[in-house]
């Protein structure tokens, strides 16, 4: 039954005073004029998760004209922007729980977007209405409801947000269209990158580097240098909203990052990195775009490896270990790093970002020296220079690494990057020349192909998501841990997670992924499927409860996490 605002204001009056879980009483529908609010959730205290809203409206009052979201990348896009209006405003409208009560008493919140334009869950549009999802503390005084306050949030302060940030005529038009046409043209750029024959595009005047290891958002202080294109690798795109821009387009095969230290190596690979997503206007990497299978690669000891077949990199472990099914609880830097191209290839990988800053040394090179000290039978490992040039040859899969130690790597590379004061300069044909002229003695290892990817099949019962007496306890804890039921995943070496909304989505996928995990499928199959559905369904899928806090997330970062799971089971296929 639909009740209207005054009902909910009398309602709410009544509460004043009265135990909080009296609050159910509000649970449903309720026609403000203007639009609807529907009360999904209501939270059990004062400090538990505070209450699920939503609140839509019509498109005869919001009136979003059909070519802000007539196309799925455009749709995406007003749905971030809209996302970020409504944080604005709930910041500016929503006086917050300063002396409202007891916990999260006061607040009106929806989730934080940050550089990135995502799809998420918190705002949704269509032909008919305009949706957000966000959370209220209802507040109140220890037990006791303040319903006079919830008046004042619900009947006042929320209709301002709505007001000014779900109705077209009252946002910045100019704003709304930049963001908008500066992801579509992302986008654009993005399928593009094939038919170019490149994997990543670094527009010229681009900004890279950002304000600081824990700040995403651009450097502007000192002396910021803007990016520009080396003239060989100069590519000229035209976009369908921007028109003509230039940048640098890295080719497939194998490419090096070379300099000296601290020339911007690590820079430049972080933004190729940043580039599988769009980002806002001002960002400064707003036209630098990567291929959407780009899997950055890193050393992480200690973690956990489930049956992975790391064969084409380590054999003859001490006591025979099996490394064509290779397990174990704890691994060193270089089985990691192993387990960690394997993995992504596994799922389908095409392009690998590998930073000798995060790699481990043994995994990357193993010199001519030595090769003549330690005899290969002895030497379990078979470093990444000797694999590079097969993984492109044989399975189409580039490499971009930055590698300003090791001139071996000049014989496998096809591209060789120099970067200068911040500035990229095509060092291709000197690298050739010395690599010719002096002649490194050390012997190809490994044989003369990669080996085989072997897929593998998540075992459904070693995924239990209940705790204590609750059957299922999932959450995300910031962007790099994930609790499932008595387990905590660490995911902190999924570099290319960039929002807490995707870390709790994929929480979530892990266990709506059981669905699928029967008939021997593979983790592939399963993750793919698990994606295409989100794509079809709605983050819907996810949870009983609409929730605004899920950020879309990729494959490899779902199969990176089941990886990630300690209590996982896997079959090979
Ligand atoms: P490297 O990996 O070559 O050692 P980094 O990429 O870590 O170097 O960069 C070193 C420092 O220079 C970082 O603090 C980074 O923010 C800064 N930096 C990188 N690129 C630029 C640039 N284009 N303009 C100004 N500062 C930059
Ligand atoms: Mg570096």
């Amino acid at each position: 039954m639909r009740r209207n605002k005054e009902q909910l204001k009398n309602i709410l009056y009544q509460l004043d005073g009265r135990s909080y879980k009296t609050y159910n009483d509000i649970k449903g529908e309720f026609d403000f004029e203007k639009f609807m609010v529907l009360i999904d959730h209501v939270q059990g205290d004062p400090f538990a998760r505070p209450s699920r809203i939503r609140v839509r409206v019509n498109q005869s009052i919001a009136q979003f004209p059909v070519d802000t979201f007539h196309n799925h990348s455009r749709a995406t896009a007003l749905r971030d922007f809209l996302a970020r209006c409504f944080f604005q405003a709930s910041r500016k409208f929503a006086r917050g729980n300063d002396s409202r009560g007891t916990g999260h008493s006061g607040i009106i919140r929806i989730e934080k977007p940050g550089q990135e334009i995502l799809e998420r869950s918190s705002v949704l549009i269509n032909n008919n209405f305009v949706e957000a999802r966000f959370v209220m503390g209802l507040p109140a005084f220890g037990r006791r409801i303040a319903g006079q306050h919830a008046v004042a949030m619900f009947l006042d302060e929320l209709p301002r947000i709505v007001q000014h940030s779900m109705v077209y005529n009252n946002l910045n038009k100019n704003e709304l269209y930049k963001h908008i046409e500066t992801s579509e043209d992302a986008d654009y750029l993005r399928k593009k990158l094939e038919t170019l024959k490149i994997v990543t595009f670094i527009a010229d005047d681009a900004i890279l580097p950002r304000a600081s290891g824990i700040d995403p958002r651009p450097l502007t202080t000192g002396n910021v240098i803007p990016f520009k294109s080396p003239a060989d690798y100069q590519v000229e795109v035209e976009l369908p909203n921007k028109g003509t821009i230039t940048g640098m387009g890295i080719p497939r095969g194998i490419t090096l990052i070379v300099g000296g230290g601290y020339h911007g190596k690590s820079t430049l690979l972080r933004a190729i990195e940043g580039g599988v997503y769009n980002h806002i206007p001002g960002d400064g990497r707003e036209f630098v775009v990567t291929h959407p299978d780009a899997v950055k690669i890193r050393a992480m000891d200690g973690r956990n490896i489930e049956k992975v077949n790391i064969s084409p990199f380590i054999t003859n472990l001490p006591f025979g270990t099996d490394t064509k099914a290779f397990s174990t609880e704890n691994a060193s830097g270089s089985t990691s790093q192993a387990a960690n191209i394997i993995e992504a290839v596994e799922i389908g990988a095409g392009l690998l970002l590998i930073d000798e800053d995060t790699s481990a040394t043994n995994f990357m090179i193993r010199d001519h020296r030595m090769q003549e000290l330690i005899a290969k039978d002895k030497e379990p490992i078979t470093p990444f220079i000797d694999k590079a040039r097969q993984l492109f040859e044989e399975l189409g899969v580039s490499t971009i690494l930055v590698i300003g130690g090791s001139g071996d790597y000049f014989s496998v590379a096809d591209q060789v990057m120099g970067m200068k004061d911040y500035l990229p300069i095509d060092m291709t044909q000197t690298a050739h020349q010395i690599a010719e002229k002096y002649k490194t003695e050390r012997k190809h290892e490994g044989g003369d192909s990669f080996g085989t990817i072997t897929e593998r099949i998540p075992v459904k019962e070693s995924f239990d998501p209940s705790r204590g007496r609750k059957m299922v306890k999932i959450a995300g804890k910031g962007l790099h841990t994930i609790i499932f039921g008595t387990y905590t995943i660490n995911i902190s070496d999924l570099e290319q997670l960039v929002d807490m909304g995707q870390t709790r989505a994929i929480g979530d996928a892990i266990h709506y992924s059981t669905n699928y995990m029967k008939e021997d499928r593979t983790l592939k199959e399963i993750a793919q499927k698990v994606l295409s559905d989100i794509r079809e369904k709605g983050f819907e899928i996810l949870d009983r409860i609409p929730s605004g806090e899920y950020v879309l997330f990729r494959k490899f970062e779902l199969a990176g996490a089941i990886n990630r799971l300690r209590s996982i089971k896997m079959k090979q296929k």
